[in-house]
C-alpha cells in the first residue's frame, strides 16, 4: 500500500497538536519486524519498540491477520451483551500467568485505576479498613501512568506541576528498600504498588531479593501485593513475568502495552478471587475494555509469544544486548543495568545527555529514547537478530567516539 508523501506531517504536527512530546525529528512511514522507515526510504532499527508495546515485532503477520479476520466480523459491541472472543482471551490470560481473574481495559493507566479501586474496595469490603482511610504505597521513582491519580503520587515533579489538587491516600517509600515498605505499613494499608523494574524511572533493577521481601512483607501484613508489570511483563525481562525471577505471585497484576501486540490498546488487571471479587456490576468499567478486537488480537499476541517461544528469546538475546553493551568501554557511560530486552544506559551528565545521544543514534539509523537519569532505553522488539544488536551497539560506539572527538 503507498500512501502519498507527507512532508509537512511535522509542521502539521507541531501546528495542530498540542506539545505534551519532544519527539524526535523523524516521520515514520513505514513498520516491519525491528525495522522502521521514515519518508526519505530511510530504514532504521526500532530499538524502543514503542516504549515496550511492540514485543512481537511490528506489523507480525499472525496479529495482523487476526485483527483483519475479527474486523470484518464484528467490532465494538459494549459489555452491555457478551462476545464470543473476550472468554477466551481471559481464560489464556489467566492461565499464562496464574491469576484467578481479569478485568480488560485499554490503557496501561486504565489498568492501573483498576487495581487502585479494587485495593481500596478490598480494603473496605474483605480487610475491614475504615470508610475512606485506605492507604496505598507506592515507590519513589514510579511510573504508572497519566491520570490525576497516578501523577499525584509520582515523585516526578514536572508530572505533578500544575495538575493539582490530587487525591489522598497515597504514600513512597524508596524503591528497592523493603525495610522501607515495613516501616510504612500500618493497619489501614491497602496495597503495596510496585513495577519489579523500573522502567521510566530509568531502568532502575531492584536489588536481588527485593520482591520477594515485598511480597513476604505483604503477606504478613494482609496487604495486597499488586505488580505493575505494563511495561516488565509478557517476556519483556526474559520471563514471562518480572515477578517470576523471584518466584513471587502478586495478588493483583497489571498488563498492557504488549499485551494489544502494538496493533491496538489493550490492558488488564487480573487478581486473585477475594480481590477481583469486590467489583459488582455498575462498579467499574470502559466502553472498549475486552471489545472483540482488542480480545482477539490480545489473545493472539499471547498466543504467539507462546508458539514462538517469544519469552526465551527476549531472555538469550537480552543478555547478548546487555554483554554487548557493557563491553564497551567508554568514560561517559556510567552504569549499564537491565534485564531481558530492557536494558538501560546511563551517561555521566557532565559529559553528554542521553538525549543528545538519541539524536546521534537517529542519524545512524537506530531509534530510541532518553528517560530519567539521564538513560537511554533499549527495549528492541523480541525477534530482534544478534547482527541487528551488533548494528545497534557499533552505531552507540560509533556516536561516543564521534562526541569525544
Ligand atoms: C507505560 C506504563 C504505564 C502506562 O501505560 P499507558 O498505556 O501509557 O497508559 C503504566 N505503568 C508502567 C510501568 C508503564 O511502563
Amino acid at each position: 500500500m503507498t500512501r502519498k508523501m507527507t512532508s509537512n506531517a511535522a509542521a502539521l504536527e507541531a501546528t495542530y497538536g498540542a506539545h505534551n512530546y519532544a519527539p524526535l525529528p523523524v516521520v515514520l512511514v513505514r513498520a516491519d519486524g525491528t525495522h522502521v522507515w521514515d519518508e526519505q526510504g530511510k530504514q532504521y532499527i526500532d530499538m524502543l519498540g514503542a516504549y515496550s508495546a511492540v514485543s512481537h515485532g511490528h506489523c507480525h503477520p499472525r496479529l495482523v491477520a487476526a485483527l483483519i479476520d475479527q474486523a470484518g466480523r464484528m467490532d465494538v459491541i459494549s459489555r452491555a451483551f457478551l462476545s464470543d472472543r473476550l472468554g477466551e482471551f481471559l481464560e489464556l490470560a489467566c492461565r499464562m500467568t496464574g491469576m484467578a481473574r481479569a478485568l480488560p481495559m485499554n490503557t496501561g493507566a486504565e489498568a492501573v485505576e483498576t487495581a487502585l479501586k479494587a485495593a481500596r474496595k478490598w480494603a473496605y469490603t474483605v480487610k475491614g479498613v475504615a470508610d475512606d482511610a485506605a492507604e496505598i504505597i507506592v515507590c519513589e521513582g514510579n511510573f504508572h501512568g497519566r491520570t490525576i491519580a497516578i501523577t499525584g503520587f509520582s515523585s516526578t515533579d514536572q508530572y505533578r506541576a500544575g495538575f493539582g489538587p490530587f487525591p489522598s491516600g497515597f504514600k513512597a517509600v524508596p524503591f528497592g528498600d523493603a525495610a522501607a515498605l515495613d516501616a510504612a505499613i500500618t493497619s489501614n494499608t491497602a496495597a503495596f504498588l510496585v513495577e519489579p523494574i523500573q522502567g521510566e524511572g530509568g531502568v532502575v533493577v531492584p536489588p536481588d531479593g527485593y520482591l520477594a521481601k515485598c511480597a513476604e512483607i505483604c503477606r504478613d501484613n494482609n496487604v495486597l501485593l499488586m505488580c505493575d508489570e505494563i511495561q516488565t511483563g509478557l517476556g519483556r525481562t526474559g520471563r514471562l513475568l518480572a515477578s517470576d525471577h523471584e518466584g513471587v505471585k502478586p495478588d493483583g497484576l497489571m498488563l498492557g502495552k504488549a499485551l494489544g501486540g502494538g496493533l491496538v490498546p489493550v490492558s488488564m488487571f487480573l487478581a486473585r478471587d477475594d480481590v477481583m471479587d469486590v467489583f459488582t456490576p455498575g462498579d467499574h468499567g470502559s466502553t472498549f475494555g475486552g471489545y472483540p478486537l482488542g480480545a482477539a488480537v490480545g489473545y493472539e499476541a499471547l498466543k504467539v509469544l507462546e508458539d514462538d517461544a517469544l519469552v526465551e528469546r527476549s531472555d538469550r538475546l537480552g543478555k547478548y544486548l546487555l554483554g554487548k553493551l557493557s563491553g564497551l568501554n567508554h568514560s561517559a557511560i556510567r552504569d549499564v543495568r537491565g534485564r531481558g530486552l530492557l536494558v538501560g544506559v546511563e551517561f555521566d551528565t557532565a559529559q553528554y545527555s542521553a538525549s543528545d545521544i538519541c539524536h546521534e543514534l537517529m542519524h545512524k539509523g537506530v531509534l530510541c529514547k532518553d528517560t530519567l537519569r539521564n538513560t537511554v532505553r533499549f527495549a528492541p522488539p523480541f525477534i530482534i537478530e544478534e547482527s541487528e544488536i551488533d548494528q545497534a551497539v557499533a552505531a552507540l560506539s560509533g556516536v561516543l567516539t564521534k562526541l569525544a572527538a
